[in-house]
């Protein structure tokens, strides 16, 4: 075989065409897993129209400070709401693990780059699930949980893995007691109202909050039950909301009627999954629902429900079904 002699020119020259070579490999394996190739496109600017990089549209993370917007996901029999506020972005709970992918593809198409706030209700896996896979995903600015009694600390990998990301990350963690307020800005103020005592069992332990928007409200319970909402009543703080995340996937452990008539909600939302093992929502809490002639949204039947309000009208739109309409 002739061996080919190559000048020095030329090898530099093959060089050239195989550190191209190696760059447009990377670009197009990151591309096609969907992240960023912002940083070689620095290098090299030619990537850019071999990888056309879709733009996020300005002021899709937040309402551009005129609006708000709600999500409740339908993550199955679990939970994970979005709150895009008018300059802070909101995420309650992160439904099981298997769940993960779900949250961060919505949350990539509403253009959330960022989210400011991560609250977990309370460690148990259906809130805390996929947690840790969506904070790797998109940077996370501060957590917020309420602490439980050690004992009932969960020991499964999946909560082991959620402390160790947040020591590792350096995530600033933060505990939520009543009476603290989380501002999204332009006005947009989620307060939290429980849990008042230290509860036996997490459920009651829930972090439940009430968001407040100009003239509209929006209540989120996680699955508090009966006795922390018994507590919440006797406190006297103001309950009115327009819509209303009923606790504990509509469970008969919670919404009491006493509750549900100080809450007194346009609009009633239960995260469920379809033919759930709980027999999830129970028939009590449709049949009080349907004499206060309060819609019951469900995610299970709906797919994703998404509100959007600018502090005086509220819209609605579901993924499926027959509340496509305005308020
Ligand atoms: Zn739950």
């Amino acid at each position: 075989m002739k061996k080919i002699k190559l000048t020095k020119a030329q090898k530099k020259k093959l060089f050239s065409i195989l550190v191209v070579l190696v760059v447009v490999c990377i670009a197009g394996f990151l591309s096609h897993r969907g992240e960023s190739i912002q940083p070689l496109v620095e290098y090299f600017p030619f990537l850019e129209e071999i990888f056309p990089q879709e733009s996020v549209p300005a002021g899709a993370p937040v309402m551009d400070g005129a609006g708000l917007r709600v999500h409740i996901l339908d993550v199955g029999q679990a939970d994970c709401i979005l709150i895009q506020g008018p300059e802070k972005v909101l995420v309650i709970d992160g439904g099981e693990s298997g769940d993960a992918s779900t949250i961060i593809q919505y949350l990539q198409k509403q253009g959330v780059e960022r989210i400011d706030y991560y609250l977990n209700t309370h460690p148990h896996s259906d809130h805390y699930g996929g947690i840790t896979q969506v904070m790797q995903a998109i940077p996370t600015g501060e957590f917020f949980h309420h602490p439980v009694p050690e004992e009932h600390t969960p020991t499964t990998r999946s909560y082991q893995k959620l402390i160790q990301y947040l020591l590792d990350s350096k995530t600033k963690t933060t505990v939520l007691d009543p009476g603290d307020t989380l501002d999204l800005g332009g006005g947009a103020v989620l307060t939290i109202l429980a849990p008042l005592e230290g509860y036996e069992d997490m459920n009651n332990n829930s972090l439940v909050g009430r968001l407040t928007f100009g003239e509209r409200a929006f209540l989120f319970t996680g699955d508090a039950e009966k006795k922390s909402e018994k507590a919440i009543l006797e406190s006297g703080v103001e309950l009115s909301a327009d819509v209303y995340s009923i606790p504990h996937h509509g469970s008969n452990t919670g919404m009491t009627q006493k509750f549900l008539d100080q809450v007194k909600p346009q609009y009633a939302t239960i995260s469920v999954g379809k033919d759930n093992d709980y027999g999830h929502p129970h028939r009590d809490t449709i049949q009080r629902l349907s004499e206060g002639e309060v819609p019951c949204l469900r995610t299970d039947l709906l797919g994703n429900i998404v509100f959007e309000t600018d502090g005086k009208t509220l819209s609605l739109s579901t993924d499926r079904g027959e509340y496509q309409k305005a308020a």
